[in-house]
């Protein structure tokens, strides 16, 4: 497809008039309706647009009048004439599509957008899609009366009995009602039950490879598209649900939010390309890390390594592993232990939990990596964690300094050896040396 041929656009009008299938929180958005700035938007967009297609993605229903209004549908149409555009998509619950809307468009090689996820009525009900299976047939069977097209999107990895058998059958279905399907990875917005229902561990998104796995037999139809990522997915928990994680306890550490990322981390993330050196590094009490001095001091060392653009930090605290360009996202921004607190009982917790999410982490991304560097305190839980990680995956884990300067330093009374020149310039040199 020529990229310069399609111009794809977003207009945010209205909001999607039922708003309630349970992995969407486009359709939860509110805009204010103003036919005049839809127009004067719609003209700048298409300004520079010489191509003869333009997709038009609107989170709801384009022909719901309440959503875009009539008036600057027929805008939208008659500017299409007059710029040549002959391929139009857009997007539409089908309660919208009718007769007298379809009309509208006439003229031009319509493509309208049904989200049908899945074609079962029992599992639309369980996802809240808000029609049934019987209505999709109607729409669509409208739509190629006047001559129009179908688009239809279905989803993987529904939260449903039988997801699996189901996804197959509905492909098979939409098959015969569609002249387009796009099969798309479920990812749940931030305000939806579906991000409650993997903070419970009730179902969690697919990897890449899983998502293959489903789709693969379809990869060869020319009328099938397949997207993992629709949209740069990490993990969104609303401003509503963020609390300040403040104390130390398992609760602290086996926490919802940072269980989702965990599993995010481990199997959905991609590590940085070119950055093959894995350097494990403490948390810091100021948060974002990126601001504290512990951090501006191994930052230095890294710098005067000469490795700057090899090193991938990861931050290992009581939130799990945590790469280092995450560190102002919530909760990694928004947490507090402090280690004065610590049991033992505690401590064994802490230990075990994350060398656990180390070696989920590690045993996905460990290719990633050339090397693998720690830089603690020799006495840190997080150090002890990762030890047993990576001699659980036959890493070779490197320490950033030499033990016995560490010893010495704290022998000699010094309370922060990391903050140490010493320190820092084998850290420094350790990763110099690296080839
Ligand atoms: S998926 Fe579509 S119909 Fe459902 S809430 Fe979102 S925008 Fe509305």
């Amino acid at each position: 497809m020529d990229e310069n041929n399609v111009k794809v656009i977003v207009p945010k009008s209205g909001k999607c008039s039922w708003g309630k299938c349970i992995f969407c929180g486009y359709g939860k958005e509110e805009h204010p309706v103003n036919v005049q700035v839809l127009k004067a938007w719609l003209d700048r967009q298409l300004l520079d647009f010489s191509g003869d297609t333009l997709k038009v993605y609107c989170s709801g229903s384009f022909l719901d009048d309440n959503q875009f209004p009539p008036e600057f549908r027929r805008y939208l149409v008659e500017k299409c004439k007059e710029k040549g555009i002959k391929h139009l998509e857009i997007e539409s619950r089908p309660e919208f599509i009718t007769d007298e809307k379809l009309k509208e468009f006439e003229g031009l090689d319509l493509m309208i957008g049904i989200g049908l996820e899945v074609a079962d009525n029992d599992a639309l009900k369980r996802i809240a899609k808000g029609f049934t299976v019987e209505d999709y047939i109607k729409a669509a069977n409208l739509i190629h009366e006047h001559g129009f097209k179908v688009k239809t999107y279905l989803l993987v990895n529904l939260p449903i009995p039988n997801a699996r058998e189901l996804f197959h059958k509905s492909v098979e279905f939409a098959k015969k009602y569609s002249d387009k399907i796009v099969i798309m990875n479920l990812l749940p917005h931030g305000r939806t039950p579906m991000l409650d229902m993997w903070a419970r561990g009730d179902w969690k998104p697919l990897s890449r490879k899983e998502f293959e796995g489903w789709v693969k037999d379809y990869l060869d139809d020319p009328k099938i598209e397949v997207e993992f990522e629709t949209f740069k997915f990490v993990p969104s928990i609303p401003p509503e649900k963020r609390v300040y994680l403040k104390g130390v306890g398992k609760e602290f550490v086996d926490h919802p939010w940072y269980n989702i990322w965990q599993d995010w981390f481990a199997r959905i993330y991609e590590p940085p390309a070119g950055r093959d050196i894995a350097l494990f590094v403490p948390c810091s009490y100021t948060k974002p890390y990126s601001r504290s001095k512990t951090h501006k001091l191994i930052d230095r060392a890294i710098k005067s390594s000469g490795k700057e653009k090899r090193v991938h930090k990861l931050v290992i605290s009581s939130p799990g592993v945590i790469p280092f360009e995450f560190n102002d996202h919530y909760p990694f921004n928004a947490y507090d232990w402090d280690e004065k607190l610590e049991t033992p009982e505690i401590m064994k917790f802490y230990i075990e939990k994350n060398a656990e999410r180390i070696e989920n982490y590690l045993r996905n991304h460990k290719n990633h990596y050339k090397y693998f560097v720690a830089y603690f305190r020799l006495e840190a839980e997080s150090l002890e964690a990762l030890k047993r990680a990576c001699d659980k995956l036959g890493i070779e884990l490197k320490l950033g300094y030499d033990p016995e300067t560490y010893k010495k330093l704290v022998e000699e009374g010094e309370k922060k050896p990391l903050f140490r020149a010493e320190l820092l310039n084998q850290l420094s040199e350790t990763l110099k040396n690296l080839d």
